[in-house]
């Protein structure tokens, strides 16, 4: 068994079988390398102001080469918090353009913004995968997303059986989701439980599936 935390802030517990997607955030240096950790690295609508944006991307640009580096992000938008709106776009814009030119998928924060999220997809037509994180919406706009292209990333909200994200992890097709603890002190192998009965099938299958999506992603993880 390797389970995947698709999106995580802090590095796993070396003994556990856990590959991991660390979200380093600019302006922060690249970390080391270490087995079964991977990084993901991008500007965080949260830590735009009071950074010199130039900077924030020329950190994006060059750490966007790294190998360790398998996604650009986490990018995106954010409603309730970081600077306006426009400010927030241009600079998501220039992420999406940077996932593009080298070829790595771009992970997403979207709060109350997955329209915006999704009107780009649609004008900037990228050929990159675009992966929601944290994804916490009803099933109608899962289905949306998915017809889309999307892949979903799911937290510990669906810990909690009446939570729409629960409803919505149920119901999404098995080859677009992945599992993620991001700020949280939960364990990804207690999401897994929780996820396997959710959709009423064994750890083993849904850990199979993550991989398989995850492989298709991102060509590090296939040797694991
Ligand atoms: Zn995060």
């Amino acid at each position: 068994m390797r389970y995947l935390d698709f999106h995580t802030h802090t590095w796993p517990e070396e003994s556990v079988e856990i590959d991991a997607i660390v979200s380093c955030v600019a302006p922060e240096p690249v970390c080391d390398y270490q087995e079964g950790i991977y990084l993901s690295y991008g500007i965080h609508p949260w830590y735009i102001q009071g950074n010199d944006t130039e900077k924030l991307l020329e950190h994006v640009r060059e750490a966007a080469h790294f190998n360790r580096v398998v996604a650009i992000g986490e990018a995106g938008l954010d409603k309730l918090k970081g600077p306006p709106m426009d400010v927030q776009k241009r600079l998501f814009c220039w992420q999406i353009e940077i996932s593009e030119a080298v070829n790595k998928p771009l992970i997403i924060h979207s709060v109350k913004a997955n329209n915006e999220v999704l009107n780009l997809r649609k004008t900037m037509n990228p050929a990159q995968p675009w992966i929601i994180h944290g994804f916490n919406g009803h099933p109608q706009e899962m289905e949306q997303l998915i017809k889309a292209g999307f892949y979903l990333s799911f937290g510990p909200k669906i810990l909690y059986p009446s939570n729409k994200a629960a409803e919505s992890f149920r119901q999404i097709p098995e080859d677009r989701f992945f599992l993620e603890t991001d700020h949280t002190n939960k364990s990804i192998v207690a999401l897994y439980d929780k996820a396997a009965d959710i959709r009423g099938i064994s750890v083993k299958v849904l850990e199979e599936a993550i991989r398989k999506n995850g492989a298709q992603l991102i060509p590090a993880l296939k040797r694991s």
